[in-house]
């Protein structure tokens, strides 16, 4: 979602003004009611499993090592179950034979809401330009990244009985599981909110 400095809709700086709680960038022309919510967008992932094994796929535009879940924006008039199929099918050519919900993930840093589900995907893998390469990863080797998709592979290995092994992109080494940190830290805190 770009953020606006100027109103969409008649070219008007926008302001900040306190609006359901919190400052929003608002248009103060007389007649034009152009509010920047800032809502989170809803991304649908995708834990892929084909032939036994678990899909992570490289975008193009990132570094070579870097592999995760197809994801993809739902289209107006589109469920979320037919959005993941439409997705996977556009980016890879597998058909999705069911999609079953794992659950609902922040992703905060970009402002997205992740929406993840498990799909069970036959046919023949191609690539869609998007995608540079991808991989088949047994779930008793999975590693997981520490960021929204990554808590959805978590659960969805965790709820089959497999190994949770988390690990640091950057350095490439295990790490614990940031979950329990970031709930350790959470305890008996209150939410702090000043509108
Ligand atoms: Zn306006």
């Amino acid at each position: 979602m770009p953020s606006y400095r100027y109103c969409p809709h008649c070219g008007t700086p926008l302001m900040a003004l306190p609006m359901s709680g919190r400052e929003r960038m608002a248009c103060v022309q007389d007649g034009c009611q152009f509010v920047q919510w800032d809502n989170p967008l809803p991304v649908l992932a995708a834990v892929v499993e084909y032939e036994g094994k678990l899909l992570l796929a490289r975008n193009a535009a990132w570094p070579p090592s870097m592999y995760a879940l197809v994801t993809g924006f739902l289209e107006r008039d589109e469920t979320p179950e037919a959005g993941v199929a439409r997705e996977l099918k556009e980016e890879t050519n597998l058909d999705a034979q069911s999609v079953s919900l794992i659950g609902v993930y922040e992703f905060m840093r970009k402002n997205e809401l992740i929406i993840a589900y498990h799909v069970r995907a036959t046919g023949t893998i191609a690539l869609s330009e998007e995608l540079a390469d991808y991989k088949l990863v047994a779930p008793e080797k999975m590693r997981i990244w520490n960021a929204g998709t990554g808590f959805a592979v978590a659960d969805w290995l965790a709820a089959r009985g497999y190994p949770v092994r988390f690990f640091d992109r950057q350095t490439g080494e295990d790490i614990p599981d940031p979950r329990q940190a970031a709930r350790a830290e959470g305890a008996g805190a209150t939410l702090q909110y000043r509108p």
